[in-house]
């Protein structure tokens, strides 16, 4: 079982639900809790311990000097730019590479060979005996978000409930995400760009057929614009976080508030349980 903690945008509170579900339901499930959002993964900040590490890496285009005539054949093949051919030599950009391999194969000279480049790092570590977590780490400069989210999703059993924390947005880092999803909780605010966003992520959930509930985080009862998008689209508001000064500063010292609170322990355990209901799993 899968269930995807998604937000059209940074900041919305996304990584707090997704640590809140994941530590309330570890009290009666074996959860693993996945950090997609790999351009900044933030679940780690909330779980002590040393982590084990596994390097990702591409294949990237290595060129022998030796071996090149300057033939131009790999630049013109290359469509991302990421090979140059000029008159004394070929500029490489390994950080534009999409490790197609096609460079290789057309170069006449066998000049070219496949090295890795490293595109990230997967840390894996067990806060607790019933709960894991799988976070990934995009290099600086890289753009290979796809290749460590699959990365991630390598270390995911079927059998355990998942929690995956995806990347905000609807960007091919997002879909790769919730591609395989069981169900994704969208998490808002109750304001414009809170309702734009949900849109977008509302969207890419019914481009892949996923089941759908809402959390409305800062939630203040003034504007009721997502509440009438919810209404109108069927989706059901399963949780309202309001916004709290103590809530905001436990957070910000790296507590867990399911984890300090038993009323709130109760609120995201029914929050998960309401999730596996809708999935039609328990
Ligand atoms: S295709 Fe091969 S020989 Fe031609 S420029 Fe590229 S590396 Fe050099
Ligand atoms: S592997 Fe593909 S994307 Fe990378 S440099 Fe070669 S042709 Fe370009």
């Amino acid at each position: 079982m899968q269930i995807a903690i998604a937000s059209g945008k940074g900041g919305t509170g996304k990584t707090t639900v997704a640590v809140n579900l994941a530590l309330a339901l570890s009290t009666s499930h074996e959860v693993t809790l996945a950090d997609c959002d790999v351009e900044e993964p933030n679940c780690h900040l909330f779980f002590s311990g040393h982590p084990d590490e596994e390097i990702v890496t591409n294949p990237v285009p290595e060129i022998d000097t030796d071996a090149c005539t300057l033939c131009g054949t790999c630049g013109s093949f290359c469509r991302y730019g990421a090979l140059i051919v000029l008159t004394d030599r070929v500029l490489q950009y390994p950080q534009l590479c999409h490790s197609c391999g096609g460079c290789e194969i057309v170069c006449p000279t066998g000049a070219i060979s496949m090295r890795p480049e490293k595109a990230g790092v997967v840390h894996i570590s067990k806060p607790k005996p019933s709960l894991s977590l799988i976070s990934g780490t995009l290099e600086e400069g890289s753009i290979h978000t796809t290749t460590v989210i699959k990365a991630v999703r390598r270390h995911l059993l079927r059998e355990n409930l998942v929690l995956l924390d995806a990347p905000p947005g609807s960007s091919c880092a997002a879909m790769e995400t919730l591609k395989d999803c069981d169900f994704c909780l969208m998490v808002t605010e109750p304001t414009p760009f809170g309702l734009h966003d949900l849109t977008l992520i509302h969207e890419v959930t019914e481009i892949f057929n996923i089941p759908t509930a809402v959390v409305i985080n800062r939630s203040d009862e003034k504007n009721n614009d997502v509440d009438m998008y919810c209404t109108a689209h069927n989706l059901p508001v399963l949780m309202r976080i309001p916004f709290d000064r103590t809530i905001a500063l436990m957070q910000g010292s790296g507590e867990i508030i399911s984890g300090q609170d038993p009323v709130w322990r109760e609120r995201f355990v029914r929050l998960g349980l309401q999730c596996l209901a809708l999935t039609g799993a328990r």
